[in-house]
């Protein structure tokens, strides 16, 4: 039975105690928003990416992966508009520590009948004195002076740091396939609709606490870019949009605490927007996003490159920029989502409360233990190690009761315990321990792969 609340702090602290994540530069008092994962931590989300890919490159014939640098020239930037949005006039609410666009504040109080873009530092001020805009957030009036902020880190190429040298770390991993639209349809022969894929890490200044692993400076994206007919568009929006849902639910996130949340806030080229929401311990939040981005990117890099982005449809010889339908998710973001989902507490007959880990056997760091009852059978021990772990990621543990060993692993989500006793000793079988019903059956050796092989496979 579990009646527990489920809060952010029980699973930080889980994770830093486990090894599924530390705090970033702990030694030096940690680096906020940064966070790094640990040996479970690392299995886990390595497991969640290869499961993206699966899914979205190895069985989907039309998606071709690619692997771009995360410095890009720096016009790229230019024609994704990044550039253009520096400096946005952002303020601080000194109560709460959240972050806002002065402009987009005084808009959305004018109900837009205001058009703050081009009103000074100075007058944004004066507006948001007057009319009292209290913050969003938490309804205090104890403001910031107004500050330009950089979305974007900046480091620089050569020795001086100056303009010309200026080179930026990607906010988002997408522009890699855009600029690779040209190479991948030419070399792969690809014909539209065809997507681009890619996982690689991203990095934002962002303006926004961070809560663990939902916000942080620098995440991975898993996300791809469908290059399409405009009259394909809508239904390629469609289909990825339950395909992201299937993906997740599968995963191991409960259809119940996850929505879409349409967009009624559309960017100027966009034709419809969606994000998919997880209820996590701080409410409903952004999972992941889908976009119907139309001709916006592909002909803004034909403006900036000066390269012909059309395709030709081989068999009409058409002439089109292809519009574009972006999936996009985090790999850090989704991590959190399935240790939340994961996360339970139950009490046992006994009293005692049980913490345990429920992943979906596929994702789970570690897909068996090993454990010998006693000292004195770590030698048979290791020889059912070094036969398991050349088939799938094992821990070996030999100390302390075989109680508290199973806890361990519990907390780790590991699904199967195996125990080496003194029968295994005179005809080589063992008990191996189910996480979730915590029953034990009695196995040989040579029916351990098979056993454990089908039990871990996504259905
Ligand atoms: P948000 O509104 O939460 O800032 P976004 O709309 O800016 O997200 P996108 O640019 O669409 O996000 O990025 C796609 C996905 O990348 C998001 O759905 C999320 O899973 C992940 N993501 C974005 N920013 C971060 C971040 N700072 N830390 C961790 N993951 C992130």
């Amino acid at each position: 039975m579990s009646n527990f609340k489920l809060t952010m702090d029980k699973i930080v602290n889980l994770c830093k105690n486990r090894g599924f994540v530390y705090p970033g530069s702990e030694i030096y008092g940690g680096f906020a928003n940064t966070w790094d994962f640990g040996p479970v931590g690392v299995e886990l989300k390595n497991n969640i990416k290869k499961a993206w890919w699966k899914r979205f490159v190895q069985e989907s014939q039309n998606t071709y992966g690619v692997d771009a640098a995360i410095l890009m020239n720096p016009t790229v930037w230019e024609a994704s508009g990044h550039i253009a949005s520096f400096g946005d006039p952002k303020m601080d609410c000194k109560s709460c520590k959240q972050r806002f666009r002065a402009d987009t504040l005084i808009e959305n109080h004018s109900k837009g009948s205001i058009s703050a873009e081009a009103m000074t530092n100075e007058q944004l001020e004066t507006y948001i004195q007057e009319h009292h805009l209290t913050c969003p957030h938490c309804g205090s009036f104890n403001w910031t002076p107004i500050r330009k902020f950089n979305p974007m880190f900046v480091t620089s190429r050569g020795t001086l740091e100056a303009d010309a040298d200026k080179v930026y770390l990607r906010p988002e991993t997408c522009q890699g396939e855009y600029v690779n639209f040209l190479n991948v349809q030419r070399t792969s022969r690809a014909k539209v609709p065809f997507a681009i894929a890619q996982i690689g890490k991203s990095f934002r200044n962002e303006i926004t606490p961070g809560n663990f692993l939902f916000r942080t400076i620098e995440f991975e994206q898993m996300e791809l870019q469908m290059f399409c007919q405009e009259s394909q568009s809508m239904s390629i929006y469609e289909y990825y949009k339950e395909k992201a849902l299937e993906f997740v639910e599968d995963l191991g996130l409960k259809s119940e605490n996850l929505r879409f949340h349409d967009h009624d806030k559309l960017a100027h080229y966009a034709k419809a927007a969606c994000d998919i929401q997880y209820n996590f311990p701080i409410g409903w939040q952004e999972l992941n996003g889908i976009h119907h981005r139309g001709i916006w990117d592909l002909s803004r890099h034909q403006e900036y490159s000066g390269k012909n982005m059309s395709y030709v449809d081989p068999f009409t010889n058409e002439k089109f920029i292809p519009n574009v339908i972006e999936y996009s998710i985090g790999a850090d973001r989704l991590t959190l989502a399935l240790l939340c989902q994961a996360y339970d507490e139950e009490t046992l007959e006994n009293g005692e409360t049980r913490v345990v880990m429920h992943f979906h056997p596929a994702i789970a760091p570690y897909k068996v233990a090993i454990l010998p009852l006693q000292k004195n059978l770590s030698e048979k021990a290791q020889e059912f190690y070094s036969l398991l772990s050349k088939e799938f990621m094992c821990d070996y543990d030999e100390t302390g009761s075989i109680g508290k060993r199973y806890r361990r692993q519990d907390e780790i989500g590991t699904p199967f315990c195996i125990t080496i006793d003194f029968e295994t000793l005179e005809n080589n079988s063992v008990t191996i321990r189910d996480r979730d019903t915590m029953q034990q059956v009695r196995l040989n050796q040579e029916e351990l792969v098979n056993y454990i092989s089908k039990r871990i496979k996504f259905n």
